[in-house]
């Protein structure tokens, strides 16, 4: 075996070789932290939103143009900041957006509860802090 794993995907957690010592990665710099180029595209989707450079419906619309196959498998923090950024329908109301937020929080704990819409719970102080993180984000750029 002389390519053992040395490096795993930021997106998939997907352990890859990556060849410090040759030039591949100098033309394809995504290489060092993704195993995919799709992987890398979504690597910076989350960089951005995390970085408020997009915004939620931005980010969503980027996210539609790219290859999502086996998210199921991705690293949990990704996935549920991916799955925060998707359930953003683009034309509901900021209040519909919160609580799918939440909603999505709450699922990503509990993989067993699937279509379970009903069970929306409210929580107003986070609610309150979720606003007040995107008017101070909103402000900044
Ligand atoms: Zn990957």
């Amino acid at each position: 075996m002389a390519e053992t794993n040395n490096t795993t995907c930021s997106i998939c957690g997907k352990g890859y070789y990556l060849c410090l010592a040759c030039k591949s990665h100098r033309t394809t710099p995504w290489k060092v932290l993704t195993d995919t180029a799709e992987h890398y595209k979504i690597h910076q989707v989350i960089k951005g939103y995390m970085n408020k450079v997009y915004t939620k419906d931005e980010a969503n619309k980027k996210l539609k143009a790219i290859d999502l196959t086996g998210i199921e498998d991705f690293k949990p923090n990704i996935k549920s900041i991916l799955y925060e950024i998707m359930s953003t329908p683009m034309i509901e109301t900021e209040k519909a957006d919160v609580d799918k937020a939440v909603y999505t929080a709450e699922k990503a704990e509990d993989k067993v509860a699937k279509n379970d819409m009903a069970t929306n719970k409210m929580n107003d102080n986070k609610f309150v802090s979720h606003k007040k993180e995107r008017y101070k984000g909103s402000g900044k750029y």
